[in-house]
């Protein structure tokens, strides 16, 4: 194998530079990950775009990515749970494993967390080889591609906003936000048996993949019905509403849209970090508020739902760039919103065939 790789560098904002880094060692319990697919999240974009997330600004050499999948090349020393070769999803965040939160179990809440390419950790996975921790690498199964294990990450983000909203068989649902994690909450609502998952987007393209993935497409007009259907009658409103867009207007929605006694999912960020919402009305229906912050132990559930074909993740990918363009496919992300659910970077597909 050789020494050097190539890794995507943002040494200045909107500009990535494929620079030349030596393959990392894999240390004890870590493994050598030969990079396969990154998927570019929202994150990612508004680093890439702004320089910055909220009050965490870029100030050293970034490497983009936190949504990846590879193939194990190198062992580190005392790892028995991994093979060379086995195709795995790398999960990014690596808690500290001994906090109180991470002895509850809480281990996304963990303050000492390292995730990957989120500030101050300026590490990130498009980049040729990546040494992670086996413990935190999950085996593909092989009916799960490796494009596919790079959409573990975002479907893990939409499985621990099921979970912790807990809806039932037969309940009905409103997914406000037809993006990536909205769609892969869509799929992971049907899978858990959701009766009516209605999906509202203002992208009739978005809306479109949502019905194909078995949501019920809300277009704005769909949405003022839907307002009137409720006032009308409560009852039939969405037990469970889940708002993906980080839009404060949505956000607001989602409490009047909810049946009372019902819950409210907040899944996405706003961009000023602040939402005016009517909590009178919260009050008044009694309304249960989840929210969700990535996500813990979502990885083997999610990666047994892809491999069972309950979930079809690879249907919310919309592009995949050849890693020598990452660039321009952040750039497309950004650009394209209305076309784009998903942009993928294959940074070493060939494994695919291999696999
Ligand atoms: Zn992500
Ligand atoms: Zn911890």
């Amino acid at each position: 194998m050789s020494a050097v790789m190539t890794a995507a560098v943002m040494n200045q904002t909107a500009r990535l530079t494929l620079e030349k880094r030596p393959v990392p060692a894999a240390g004890a319990g870590d493994v050598l990950v030969k990079v396969a697919y990154v998927g570019v999240c929202g994150s990612d974009m508004a680093l890439f775009e702004n320089g910055y997330i909220g009050d965490s600004v870029v100030t050293a050499p970034m490497v983009l990515g936190h949504e990846a999948s590879g193939v194990v090349v190198a062992l580190g020393g005392g790892v028995t749970s991994l093979a060379v070769g086995d195709r795995v999803a790398l999960e990014p965040g690596v808690p500290c494993g001994a906090c109180d939160f991470c002895r509850e179990g809480l281990y996304n809440l963990c303050p000492e967390v390292f995730f990957w390419a989120s500030l101050p950790a300026t590490e990130g996975a498009l980049q040729e080889y990546v040494r992670h921790p086996a413990a935190w690498c999950h085996r593909l199964p092989d009916s799960v591609s490796l494009l596919e294990g790079a959409l573990i990450e975002p479907l893990s983000v939409g499985f621990h906003a099921v979970r912790q909203a807990g809806p039932g068989v037969g309940d009905r649902a409103l997914v406000l936000g037809a993006g990536c994690v909205g769609l892969l909450t869509t799929l992971t609502l049907r899978a858990a048996g959701v009766r009516d998952v209605m999906v509202a987007d203002l992208m009739p393209n978005r809306l479109e993949l949502a019905e194909g993935l078995g949501g019920h497409p809300l277009d704005a007009d769909g949405l003022d019905r839907l307002d009137k259907e409720v006032a009308a009658a409560p009852s039939a409103a969405p037990r469970y509403v889940f708002e993906t867009a980080g839009n404060a207007v949505t956000m607001d929605r989602a409490i009047s849209l909810c049946r009372p006694g019902g819950t409210v999912s907040f899944v996405g960020y706003t961009k000023s970090g602040r939402a005016d919402l009517n909590v009178n009305l919260l009050i008044d229906k009694e309304l249960t508020v989840r929210t969700v912050f990535r996500y813990r132990g979502c990885y083997p559930p999610a990666i047994a739902a892809v491999a069972s074909g309950a979930i079809p993740a690879d249907r919310v990918v919309s592009n995949v760039f050849p890693f020598d363009q990452a660039q321009a496919a952040i750039e497309h992300a950004i650009r394209a919103k209305a076309n784009v659910t998903k942009c993928v970077i294959a940074v070493d597909p060939e494994w695919e065939i291999q696999a």
